[in-house]
């Protein structure tokens, strides 16, 4: 064929009418189809992302999701429950079709309030893992205002990014956890909280983020995005679940159900649950505590953990989906070992536990602690079975090692 009389083999232009003809082996493309078959394919993979996803919540009713949360996270029977209509509802939002009724409904962001190592964080990767959506977790204390050393709270979104590998749909159908919110709390009601930077000004920045907005955020070695100064990330879809200790709460809920702080106590109500004071927790508390309103308003789903006493910490050594002494059983199988633990040592493990206040992260520097030298020694050594007692367990944790692990809990 003279080369004047090639033609895109798609719309039929003439190579004089294009600017870039490129052949194939029967078939010649110009620049205009492949621009719009570039087009086709981006819907296309959009589409099937969507679906990919309502077909997976589809089958997940609240009661679904609980189930899933159950495998992972044990107690927290109220915040699971809440969870699991809230990210219900969040999806639900998400998938819902354009429809001509003024009826908006408005996202069902989560805070949790509740000790540190009660599962707020573990919470937050399952329903990231069940939904098999991107996660970020974000510690709020480096936050900062634009123009102030530290981070912006635009960075929470680079994060997002990152953890969905820069494809920016599955970014904007994320989750994003923002630990240690409390620690933003305005400073004047707060007198504990040393900040040189104002966190109310955090609070004002993070507040369009969690309402949904169109976002510049820098994608700071994106692989995809090597010479892009700005990748346009939209959070209207993004589900914000935040979470604090709030230490010192206790009292601000305990004033506004009239009794005296705890251990002062002198009048007795016995309606009220002493020892789980945060299931009392309304949103006026964390306005007291130093949130803003607005941002209070836009985090609407408030619930607490439960703190985690002897039973439930003696559960999560052994029931959980990936629960620690599994997972030592698997690492001894590993090297042919078969690694049992009688029920008086992981009883001594909780009261040890308990007994320093170590919480759920101290079980697995205990087992740690106690098993170290068998996982020095066993391999190679030809040896087959290790079975590890009360005794053996008390021989291994001497009380220096159950201080030091107290100083670094
Ligand atoms: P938080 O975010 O509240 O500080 P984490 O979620 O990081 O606490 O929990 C710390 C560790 O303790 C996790 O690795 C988790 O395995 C364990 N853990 C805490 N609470 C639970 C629970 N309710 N069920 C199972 N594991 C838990």
């Amino acid at each position: 064929m003279a080369k004047e009389e090639l033609e895109c083999s798609f719309c039929g232009r003439k190579k004089p009418e294009t600017n870039l003809l490129i052949a194939g082996l029967d078939a010649h493309i110009c620049d205009r189809c492949i621009e719009q078959a570039h087009g086709i394919v981006i819907e296309e993979s959009k589409q099937a992302g969507n679906s990919e996803l309502s077909a997976e919540l589809m089958l997940r009713k609240p009661k679904e999701i609980k189930e899933f949360l159950d495998e992972y996270i044990i107690g927290q029977e109220y915040t699971k429950r809440v969870m699991s209509v809230a990210v219900y509802n969040h999806y639900k939002r998400l998938l819902q079709p354009p429809s001509d009724d003024d009826i908006e409904i408005q996202k069902s962001n989560i805070i949790m309030v509740g000790q540190t190592g009660t599962g707020k964080t573990l919470m937050a990767k399952t329903v990231a893992k069940m939904l098999n959506v991107p996660l970020a977790i974000v510690d709020a204390t480096v936050l900062t205002e634009a123009g102030y050393v530290g981070e912006d709270v635009e960075s929470i979104l680079t994060r997002l990014l990152q953890a969905a590998d820069y494809n920016l749909e599955k970014a904007q159908r994320g989750i994003v956890f923002i630990d240690e919110i409390d620690k933003i709390a305005r400073k004047s009601d707060n007198p504990s909280i040393t900040r040189d930077v104002s966190g109310e000004g955090v609070q004002q920045a993070l507040l369009k983020l969690l309402e949904g907005t169109v976002v510049n955020v820098p994608p700071k070695g994106g692989r995809k995005h090597p010479d892009q100064k700005f990748i346009e990330v939209n959070t209207e879809h993004i589900l914000f679940i935040a979470g604090g200790a709030f230490d010192g709460i206790e009292r601000v809920i305990t004033k506004r159900l009239n009794m005296q702080a705890i251990g002062y106590s002198t009048v007795k109500d016995d309606t009220i649950d002493n020892d789980n004071i945060l299931q009392y927790i309304i949103p006026k508390d964390l306005k007291d505590f130093g949130l803003i309103p607005e941002i209070i308003g836009r985090l609407p789903v408030l619930t607490h953990m439960d703190p985690l006493d002897a039973n439930t910490l003696r559960a999560i050594l052994t029931e959980p989906k990936n629960a620690i002494i599994k997972q030592y059983k698997k690492l001894f199988a590993m090297d042919e070992v078969e690694f049992t633990i009688t029920e008086g040592a992981l009883n001594y493990i909780v009261e040890k536990a308990i007994e320093y206040k170590l919480g759920a992260r101290g079980l697995r520097s205990l087992c740690e602690e106690i098993l170290t030298e068998a996982m020095f020694d066993l391999p190679g050594s030809g040896e087959t079975k290790l079975h590890v007692t009360k005794a053996y367990a008390e021989d291994r944790l001497s009380k220096s090692t159950l201080k030091k692990l107290k100083a670094v809990s």
